[in-house]
């Protein structure tokens, strides 16, 4: 945790608590590999040479073997095709040897995403992407759950902030953050909004937010004057601006003037993500050799 160096927001340290949770995860390995003798292993499949997802595979795989997490890395042609995918995924569910499969999104067009995300086995999906895990996640019997909400639940809980009874609003509803991080709120005993492109009044509902997460895609849409005075602000975005620099979906020079808590961009949220990939992979390793 970093106390920021005006009045305002306390800045969460992303990369602080990512660490706490990677050296976690290094004793679990540890423990796995001296107990049961279980090295946790993680596929990584990349489809083509998209540039960012290149870098985020390469991101996972160095905090995996840092972690004492093996790495299976397939890195596959653009023209790779659905069939061959398919085959690979069969491949890897069926080998003994790895416990979770990531499959670096996007995949080029000729291949369905929904088709391959689903052929991913329930026992290895580190990802929580399966329609099983969401559902199990829904059910509030959580298991894989998606990495970025979950590791937005472990900040939460790191700085040890309330969550009974408060009001979340997450703006976003897409299947791999707005709609876990709003079921993992709703959990927690939060009363829960979830918002998105046809809400209509976006400002006033984010106002009212005891705690809110942004997770739109659009660089510095979240205004200082959108902040209940006090707030936890949550910011899941990653955009590239016109200058080349980072930024989140959350304006945050005004809003910390006003948040109670606020997540960096960089530096916040992002870091967490690989770490709970880490963690997803402990998980998967102990279920199959419990
Ligand atoms: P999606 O594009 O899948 O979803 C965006 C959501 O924002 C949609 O529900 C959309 O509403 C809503 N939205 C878009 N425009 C508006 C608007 N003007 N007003 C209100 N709501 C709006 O994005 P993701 O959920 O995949 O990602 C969101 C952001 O988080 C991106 O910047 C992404 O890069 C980042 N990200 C960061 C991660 C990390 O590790 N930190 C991990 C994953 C994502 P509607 O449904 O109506 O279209």
């Amino acid at each position: 945790m970093s106390d920021s160096p005006t009045a305002g927001a306390v800045v969460i340290d992303g990369k602080a608590i990512a660490r706490a949770v990677r050296n976690q995860v290094a004793k679990d390995a540890a423990r796995l590999s001296s107990e049961r003798g279980v090295t946790p292993c993680l596929a990584v499949v990349l489809v083509g040479d998209d540039p960012g997802s290149r870098i985020y595979v390469t991101n996972k795989e160095k905090a995996a073997a840092e972690a004492g997490i093996a790495t299976r890395d397939h890195r596959l042609p653009a023209s790779t095709t659905e069939a061959d995918l398919t085959r690979l995924i069969r491949s890897l569910n069926d080998d003994r040897q790895v416990h979770g499969i990531l499959v670096q999104l996007p995949l080029p067009d000729q291949i369905d995403t929904r088709t391959v995300l689903e052929l991913v086995s329930p026992n290895k999906d580190v990802d929580g992407f399966h329609p099983l895990n969401v559902g199990l996640l829904h059910m509030g019997r959580p298991r894989f759950v998606a990495c970025t909400p979950r590791g937005v639940m472990e900040m939460l809980r790191f700085h040890e902030i309330p969550l009974s009874g408060r009001r979340a609003v997450v703006i976003g509803r897409s299947n791999i953050v707005g709609r876990p991080m709003a079921a993992l709120l709703e959990q927690a005993n939060a009363t829960v909004s979830i918002c998105h492109s046809r809400t209509a009044d976006l400002p006033g509902e984010a106002r009212s937010a005891d705690i809110l997460v942004a997770a739109i895609g659009k660089a510095r849409f979240v205004r200082g004057d959108w902040i209940k005075p006090g707030a936890v602000v949550i910011d899941v975005g990653i955009n590239r601006t016109d200058d080349g620099k980072l930024a989140g979906d959350v304006h945050f020079e005004e809003a910390r003037e006003r948040a109670g808590y606020i997540t960096p961009v960089p530096g916040g949220v992002g870091p967490m993500t690989i770490a709970m990939l880490l963690a997803n992979t402990i998980l998967a390793a102990e279920q199959a050799s419990a």
